[in-house]
């Protein structure tokens, strides 16, 4: 039984998380602004005593007791990191300067999520974690991507300059049970479209690919990684190579609803990548990892959550 603070622990992969750490009986301090996420996301979990929440902004100093820390906060679909992008990079460049001074001072082992976006535009496919990417430094999505980016280079200095424990994750597209709603992202934005007899919007021919975890394999993950063997401080690529266009995932959430909505097409979004598709062989042989759950399996969950949002 462990402390476990997670930042960032109110939104879609911190509830999660919270769930699956509380269940194994540890104390955790969930601290989070509310910018995407939301108390309703912890609410099932708020009569158990080892749950604490704390309204905080990562961007300011925290001090607080604590053996394990994972970094989750900043805003993670387009929509929400676009909104405010200086904020966005104060997120993940302060928040990870003062967690990790956090982590200095209490000698906790620190995990960051971090994100497939440090590829960028990717040339090589899949993506093995040596790649080293293909970023536009100063386009819509950089706010977020070179945010990542300097994050993860936070994360090794302190490691080579402080000695911390840490630990690197980079995170592939990831759904399920409780995405916001209005977050943009595809997989939500084309499964509420689909319940609600709207049109489903493509940006672009569609003919871009992503690969979609569910988040069920991502948590083991990231809980395996957090306890792995010391030393092991990744990058690690985490998440499911079944590879899919965005046409392809329309057609699979139009069939899997029952929906007669019609796709439609609109303008891709600047720096938009082509192609993304993790290599998870190291998360394989390091973890003794890999996904279970398929597209189809993953997607009539998530499904079921959105009809009773909706409904
Ligand atoms: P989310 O938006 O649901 O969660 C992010 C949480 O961080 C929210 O609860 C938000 O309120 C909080 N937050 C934002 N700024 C904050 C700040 N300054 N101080 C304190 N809290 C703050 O997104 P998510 O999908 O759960 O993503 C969680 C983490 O995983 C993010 O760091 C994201 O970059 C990373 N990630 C997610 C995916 C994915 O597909 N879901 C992919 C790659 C990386
Ligand atoms: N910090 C924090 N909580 C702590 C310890 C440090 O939020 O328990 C913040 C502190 O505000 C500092 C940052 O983490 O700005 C980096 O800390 P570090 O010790 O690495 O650097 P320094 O304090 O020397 O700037
Ligand atoms: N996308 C789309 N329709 C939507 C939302 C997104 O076609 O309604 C596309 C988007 O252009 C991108 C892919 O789906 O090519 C994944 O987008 P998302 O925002 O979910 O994640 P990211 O681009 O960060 O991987």
């Amino acid at each position: 039984m462990k402390k476990i603070l997670i930042t960032g622990g109110a939104g879609f992969l911190g509830s999660h998380l919270t769930e699956k750490l509380l269940r194994d009986g540890n104390d955790v301090l969930v601290v989070d602004n509310y910018f995407t996420g939301t108390k309703e996301n912890l609410a099932h979990l708020l009569p158990n005593p080892k749950l604490e929440l704390m309204r905080h902004d990562v961007t300011f100093p925290l001090y607080v007791e604590t053996d394990q820390i994972y970094n989750l906060a900043c805003p993670a679909s387009p929509v929400h990191y676009q909104y405010d992008p200086v904020q966005t990079t104060k997120t993940s460049v302060h928040g990870a300067i003062n967690m990790l001074g956090l982590a200095k001072r209490t000698r906790a082992r620190i995990l960051q999520a971090s994100t497939s976006e440090v590829y960028g535009d990717p040339e090589v496919h899949p993506q093995p974690e040596e790649y080293w990417g293909k970023v536009n430094p100063i386009g819509i999505r950089s706010c977020y991507d070179e945010g990542k980016r300097c994050a993860e280079t936070l994360f090794f200095d302190y490691n080579r300059q402080h000695n911390l424990d840490i630990k690197v994750v980079r995170i592939f597209n990831t759904y399920g049970p409780r995405m916001h709603p209005n977050d943009g992202r595809v997989v939500s934005n084309f499964i509420m479209q689909a319940l609600q007899g709207k049109d489903i919007t493509i940006y672009g021919d569609g003919q871009q690919t992503r690969s979609f975890c569910y988040v069920d394999d991502l948590i083991d993950a990231m809980v395996k990684m957090m306890n792995s063997e010391e030393g092991f401080t990744g990058p690690v690529n985490i998440g499911n190579p079944g590879e899919f266009t965005m046409l392809q995932l329309a057609e699979t959430v139009l069939k899997l609803s029952a929906s007669k909505s019609k796709i439609i097409y609109q303008p891709l979004p600047s720096d938009d990548p082509r192609q993304r598709q993790p290599n998870i062989d190291l998360a394989k042989s390091k973890l003794s990892w890999e996904p279970k759950v398929c597209l189809d399996d993953g997607l009539k969950e998530t499904i079921a959550y959105f009809r009773k949002v909706v409904s």
